[in-house]
């Protein structure tokens, strides 16, 4: 048996074709949806994400502004620009790319921007939102997650779906996106004992872990929903996820591949929260 595979790039492609009209129209009346990103430092990858970033604003007629602030920067430098960029208009959301420098405290800077803009979704009230089934900006990786699951054909409802990794951006708010889809949630971390036992339970298993091959086939079971959210750099320096494509893809169902699965969705994502933003549908 092998896995189909689930097309990241051609899902992503699908959601920004569908968010063009409302683009269009809300440029019309006025009111063009406004993305600032603020970089801090020079991390390689995350130039990559923010020049791709705004590259997908300008492709779909989002506005878009980078501040590029030196590493040395001080955090009430960023809290200022941020707050200059809560009370700009033509601004609907800003996304501060992570990870900071250690002299700045991430946890005071994600609350500083207004909820009404955290198309992140880090914002404790976004989050707290999220928890409670109020309408919130989703983080956007754990909602191109759900998108791609979508895409198989398979309900979550009453499936078992087990989560690696518990981190606030990706790991906890995908168990809660799956258990608000009825899935019975299972969320696993370091300390879980027998990770192969957990995950041989799944029909469906998200990986975001950040180890290159940990899931293996062997740890699945058969005609699983595979979505591998890892993104690492092998010896040789290529991208790889955190499941091992081949033994994996013999006995999955369905499977991610990395590049080009959860990587393009969670732009998307991030658009369509920023165009929701200008909507005020959030
Ligand atoms: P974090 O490092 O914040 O969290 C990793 C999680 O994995 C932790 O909860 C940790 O457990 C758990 N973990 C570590 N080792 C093991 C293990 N051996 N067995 C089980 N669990 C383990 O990472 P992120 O959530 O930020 O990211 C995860 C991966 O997803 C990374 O590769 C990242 O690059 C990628 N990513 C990809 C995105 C995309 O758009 N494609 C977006 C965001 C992230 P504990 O809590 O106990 O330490």
């Amino acid at each position: 048996m092998s896995a189909a595979l689930i097309d990241g790039k051609a899902v992503a492609g699908r959601v920004k074709e569908s968010l063009k009209t409302q683009i269009a129209s809300l440029t019309a009346a006025n009111n063009q949806p406004g993305l600032a990103v603020v970089i801090v430092g020079n991390n390689p990858a995350s130039r990559v994400y923010v020049n791709s970033k705004k590259k997908q604003c300008g492709e779909l007629g989002i506005y878009s502004e980078e501040h590029t602030l030196p590493e040395t920067v001080s955090e009430t430098e960023l809290l200022q620009l941020i707050d200059a960029l809560n009370q700009r208009p033509q601004i609907h959301g800003i996304l501060v790319q992570l990870p900071l420098p250690r002299h700045i405290n991430e946890q005071q800077i994600i609350e500083k921007i207004d909820p009404a803009k955290d198309v992140d979704g880090f914002h404790p009230v976004n989050v707290g939102k999220l928890m409670v089934g109020l309408p919130a900006f989703l983080p956007c990786t754990p909602a191109g997650v759900m998108e791609l699951i979508k895409e198989t054909g398979v309900t979550i409802a009453g499936k078992e779906c087990v989560v690696v990794g518990r981190s606030n951006i990706v790991g906890k708010p995908q168990g809660i996106l799956l258990l608000r889809e009825h899935g019975t949630v299972t969320i696993c971390h370091s300390r879980t004992k027998d990770l192969g036992e957990v995950c041989r339970r799944a029909d469906i298993l998200v990986a975001a872990v950040g180890r290159a091959g940990l899931i293996t086939g062997a740890m699945l079971k058969p005609g699983a929903v595979v979505i591998d959210v890892g993104m690492n750099r092998n010896q040789h320096g290529k991208l790889v996820g955190d499941v091992d494509f081949p033994s994996v893809q013999q006995v999955a169902g369905w499977i991610t591949p990395v590049p080009g699965g959860v990587g393009p969705m969670t732009i998307a994502m991030l658009l369509q929260n920023t165009v929701q933003s200008a909507a005020q549908l959030i």
